[in-house]
């Protein structure tokens, strides 16, 4: 890895760091949950990176993919179970992190299990061992009474991609691809009172470019050239400078044509109650040992 890139995925995690503890502060009960996300997007931009995908706020049985609406009305209950997952990136240099709460601490045993079953994650993982190997190991650090999400799985991090390359799923699995010195990745274990797996739900307001091509229709036109400044990284309706019926039905026909991508809710097939920790780790960096970059 090269001191530019290193610097660079350092920086973005100092500030991930910064937005973790911001996320925790902001997520009150009563709180509408477009304030979580904007207040912590809002301390990436202050901070002078730019965000790598819009805030997840995702609550209970939820899993990931869900962002608030532009004009949301959802408000964090004592009881919610809920995960904020926040990138940015320096350069391109992505930090990927996500933590749950859980106002009342009524589910608090579920979030510590998830945050140790990442810690010992984080301790294994090293140049060297195959993906198979750490899955399998991260799989038996889930203790009996939960169930590990067997369908969402960490990934590696390019310049300007949040998944790049091979994922890294958190069961046993059939990947002999060994980590070397210097790779970038996300490990992310998600833990459920349900069965352990996700199903797609409705559409989460987050969308991706995917290509370019020849879009008719004045309004449509006009919409694409504002997506293009989010350069082919996750964005959201929110983002917008203005999202109202005109800029919603365009949304629709580029979604139609294929031109974006709109991301659907994953929630757990059985309902049960999702807890998620994540980390970016640079492999080996540090004298053959690992530098957690969005961990202080
Ligand atoms: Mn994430
Ligand atoms: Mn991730």
């Amino acid at each position: 890895m090269d001191e530019e890139a290193k610097e660079n995925y350092i920086r973005a995690g100092e500030v991930i760091q910064d937005a973790r503890q911001k996320a925790r502060e902001v997520s009150e009960p009563g709180t509408n949950v477009k304030v979580i996300a904007e207040e912590v997007e809002g301390l990436i931009r202050d901070e002078g990176l730019e965000t790598a995908f819009p805030v997840n706020i995702s609550i209970n049985d939820e899993a990931a993919h869900y962002t608030p609406a532009p004009d949301e009305d959802r408000v964090l209950k004592e009881d919610d179970v809920l995960k904020i997952d926040i990138g940015a990136h320096s350069e391109g240099y992505i930090a990927d992190t996500a933590l749950t709460v859980n106002p009342s601490g009524k589910h608090q045993e579920v979030i510590d299990t998830v945050e140790e079953v990442l810690a010992s994650a984080l301790e294994f993982i090293e140049p060297g061992i195959t993906i198979e190997e750490f899955g399998s190991y991260v799989e038996k650090q889930v203790p009996p009474q939960y169930n590990v999400i067997r369908n969402l799985t960490g990934h590696y991090l390019g310049r300007y991609t949040q998944h790049a390359g091979v994922s890294i799923p958190n069961i046993d699995n059939a990947s002999s691809h060994e980590f070397q010195e210097g790779d970038a990745v996300a490990i992310e274990p998600f833990i459920t009172t349900g069965a352990g797996s996700i199903k797609e739900g409705k559409p989460g307001n987050i969308y991706k470019q995917e290509n370019d091509r020849n879009v008719r229709g004045r309004h449509q036109r006009k919409l694409l050239g504002e997506i293009k400044d989010f350069n082919g990284l996750p964005f959201t309706s929110r983002w917008l400078s203005s999202f109202s019926g005109r800029e919603k039905m365009a949304m629709k026909k580029l979604i139609d044509a294929g031109v974006v991508h709109s991301y659907p809710v994953l929630n757990e097939v059985d309902g049960g109650i999702v807890a998620q920790a994540e980390h970016t780790v640079l492999v080996g960096v540090d004298d053959g040992d690992n530098i957690v970059t969005t961990r202080n």
